[in-house]
C-alpha cells in the first residue's frame, strides 16, 4: 500500500528539501516566463525566459 501522507506534508517537504526561495524576502523563487525582444540582424526576434520571482521583484517583472 501506498504511504499515507498528507498534502501539507508534501508541501514542507519540498520546503525543506531545497525549494530555492530568495534570503531577502524569504519568498519561495516562483519560475515565471518573460517575454523579452531582442534585435538582432535588424529583425526583432520575439524570445522567452525564464526568471526567479520573488516578492523582491515581482514589480519590476510585472511593471
Ligand atoms: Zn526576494
Amino acid at each position: 500500500m501506498a504511504k499515507k501522507q498528507t498534502f501539507t506534508d508534501k508541501l514542507s517537504k519540498k520546503k525543506g528539501a531545497g525549494a530555492a526561495h530568495c534570503p531577502v524576502c524569504d519568498d519561495i523563487f516562483h519560475p515565471v516566463r518573460v517575454r523579452e525582444f531582442a534585435t538582432e540582424g535588424g529583425r526583432r526576434r520575439q524570445t522567452t525566459k525564464m526568471v526567479k520571482l520573488c516578492k523582491c521583484n515581482e514589480k519590476e517583472i510585472y511593471g
